[in-house]
């Protein structure tokens, strides 16, 4: 189809500079124009610089390069010389909900996300009925944040150690609870590392016969290869690589909880020593042929195990943190995490943590799909700002750039059965895009360089990002 150029000399056009400085928000309603702008579509093909990108509603109407494409008379234009357009980001493991722990996470996360390009979430668990409660909101548009996909409270063993759990004693519990959650809107289901093994199976069959899928931890009493038969969509945290891979996965299965290999050097001494090379290229097949998604939330599991180090006593972001919320860390740290650990039980869990790290290249070269993940808000993971950190992470663990990008923005799409919808930057999709200052591709951390943001077709200039960022400072400051 042949495109005509468009040339209309009343067209408003302003640079980047002037809409950071000067212009306000343009109508929800007028197509939004990025020209000159080199695309980084996240399909993997290299970036096409001087490209126009049409936005109508909240669609990508029209893509190609610039002159060739024509713009709406009434259209806002953007000229985006030197700048990168990527698909909005995922952040596939949030807890966004836990406002016992952590009040006013609605007014802290919802702008943040986005002034960060954090355009949509998979929440792993928390309150439902908020979380239903702001995604009304935000879609009907009384409030700005990200697409949100949540499972709502977590399936737990009898003593669930995390807040928004549910116990799960039995397969009766497990189905019902299953039930109760498909009733209340859930959108999938997550096991947590308790549940008993006769739970589990029930949860999972249950969840099957009700269009749930079930994510999240390999539970400590289920084997990696009983999860991928049973069809767990997804993995968190890279639980069950190391026991999976050892010559004595079964004695491991019954006697250690991926909570000991935080704590105790003995366990994870023993794992490290029983490792198996052909156990583990056998695993990564595995995940690979059953395409089980594994979000590692490597930000998180360094942050963990390098917890006698992280103190963050200057950091920036912690400006848009509640006092309350870095008093919940302190605790965590000092009376869950710390107490108790000699000086080798600590450096076993930095080894049991690089022992990992080292595997992550092995483990995409052997096609295990991946997803990027942070748990925010554990401990010093800070809202949409660890996202970047994540996928620095997953490049300087071997992966390239664009694979990197891939796992916040294809990837996503590709494990919610969206990649029509979301995903790239490609006509049809829907508008969730991050406009940025430098290329990604060159040095992943750019990605932090964020110039605008679309939302749903809707642009999210400097100004409105820094008002986004203030709303989330001063709701902060209430403690
Ligand atoms: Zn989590």
């Amino acid at each position: 189809m042949k495109h005509v150029p468009a040339l209309i000399p009343f067209l408003l056009v302003v640079s980047l500079h002037s809409l950071q400085a000067k212009q306000d928000d343009p109508s929800p309603l007028a197509p939004v124009v990025f020209t000159n702008v080199t695309v980084i579509d996240a399909t993997g093909t290299p970036a096409r610089p001087d490209m126009t990108v049409v936005l109508t509603q909240d669609r990508i109407s029209a893509l190609g390069e610039t002159g060739t494409v024509a713009i709406p008379s009434d259209a806002h234009v953007v000229d985006a010389t030197d700048h990168f357009l990527i698909p909005g980001l995922w952040d596939m493991h949030t807890h966004i909900a836990d406002i016992g722990t952590y009040p006013r996470s609605r007014d802290i996360f919802l702008p943040l996300l986005i002034a960060h390009g954090v355009t949509g979430i998979r929440d792993m668990g928390g309150d439902l009925a908020a979380l239903t409660q702001w995604r009304k909101e935000i879609t009907t548009g009384k409030r700005v944040g990200p697409r949100i996909i949540a499972s709502g409270p977590m399936l737990d063993g009898p003593n669930p150690p995390f807040p928004q759990s549910v116990s799960v004693h039995n397969a009766t519990e497990g189905r019902q609870t299953v039930l109760d959650l498909k009733q209340q809107g859930a959108d999938f289901i997550k096991v947590q590392s308790l549940i008993p093994r006769d739970a589990y199976f029930a949860v999972m069959q249950e969840a099957r016969q009700h269009g749930l899928r079930v994510a999240g931890h390999l539970p400590d009493q289920i084997t990696a290869t009983e999860a991928s038969e049973a069809g767990q969509h997804s993995m968190e945290h890279f639980i069950g690589w190391l026991k999976s891979s050892s010559t004595v996965e079964e004695e491991l299965i019954q006697t250690v909880s991926i909570f000991d290999l935080f704590q105790k050097k003995e366990p994870v001494q023993r794992l490290l020593s029983t490792q198996s090379k052909e156990k583990e290229e056998a695993l990564f097949t595995r995940l690979a042929q059953k395409r089980m998604w594994q979000c590692p939330t490597i930000v998180w599991m360094r942050g963990l195990s390098h917890i006698d180090e992280n103190t963050f006593p200057a950091d920036p972001r912690l400006d848009y943190i509640p006092a309350s919320w870095v008093a919940a860390w302190r605790v965590t740290k000092e009376e869950r995490l710390l107490a108790g650990r000699s000086a080798e039980d600590i450096a076993a869990g930095k080894q049991y943590f690089r022992t990992l790290f080292d595997l992550i290249k092995t483990a995409h070269r052997a096609g295990v799909p991946f997803l990027a993940g942070t748990d925010t808000p554990a401990p010093y993971i800070f809202p949409g700002a660890s996202l970047h950190e994540e996928l620095a992470l997953l490049v300087e663990a071997g992966l390239t750039p664009m694979e990197a990008l891939q796992t916040a923005t294809r990837n996503p799409a590709l494990y919610l059965d969206q990649q029509d919808l979301l995903g790239t930057v490609e006509v049809g999709k829907i508008a969730d895009l991050v406009l940025l200052e430098a290329n990604p591709l060159e040095d992943i951390t750019n990605t932090q360089k964020i110039a605008a943001v679309v939302v749903g077709g809707k642009l999210f200039s400097q100004s409105a990002l820094q008002a986004l960022r203030t709303a989330a400072a001063t709701s902060a400051q209430q403690g």
